[in-house]
């Protein structure tokens, strides 16, 4: 039987514990998930690339059936690219419906053979964000329970290590 198989890109500055509940999801529909890193310089991220995906690999380094691999470009190349026609989507509230539907209608009339495929996480999740995890954690306050584990720590790091940046 043919694999089936589905892109779930994002930014993942850092992956947050909705992130992995998408992720999770996918995987209940798709044989394998690729998580696919958008390279944004320009948006000056809190963790690299190379961090991000190196983050994502060790969240999810013993399920073979996810893939993590960094990417810049048209999203439609890259899922083509990588032999998929299905792109994953998280929806979170009301307020991620706009850009999304504008996002998945601009990537039909790109590429009319990708579809894209919205999922909804876990009410737990459905207020959390990057962003909202890099403030609270920038601010000093815990991230316990928002993002896996290691990724707690590794944001801890990172702050700390950039507040030593700036102080003279
Ligand atoms: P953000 O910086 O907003 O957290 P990303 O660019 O990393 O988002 O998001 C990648 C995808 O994951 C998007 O489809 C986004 O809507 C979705 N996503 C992000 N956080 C969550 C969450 N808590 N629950 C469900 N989906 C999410």
């Amino acid at each position: 039987m043919r694999e089936t198989s589905a892109i779930y890109p994002g930014s993942f500055d850092p992956i947050t514990n909705g992130h992995v509940d998408i992720i999770e999801r996918g995987l209940k529909v798709f044989d394998r998930v690729v998580v696919a890193v958008l390279k944004n310089p320009k948006k000056h991220p809190l963790f690299t690339t190379k961090e991000r995906v190196k983050m994502i690999q060790e969240i999810f380094a013993s399920r073979k059936e996810v893939e993590v691999l960094a990417f810049d470009g048209l999203l439609v190349d890259f899922a083509r690219a990588q032999g998929t026609t299905v792109v994953i989507r998280g929806l979170r509230a009301i307020s991620d419906f706009e850009y999304e539907f504008q996002m998945a209608l601009m990537n039909r009339s790109l590429a009319p053979d990708i579809e894209t495929f919205f999922m909804m996480p876990s009410v737990h999740y459905s207020f959390l964000s990057s962003n909202v995890v890099r403030e609270v954690a920038g601010l000093g306050g815990s991230v316990e329970g928002l993002v896996p584990g290691p990724i707690a720590r590794k944001l801890r790091n990172k702050i700390d290590r950039s507040k030593k940046v700036q102080i003279p």
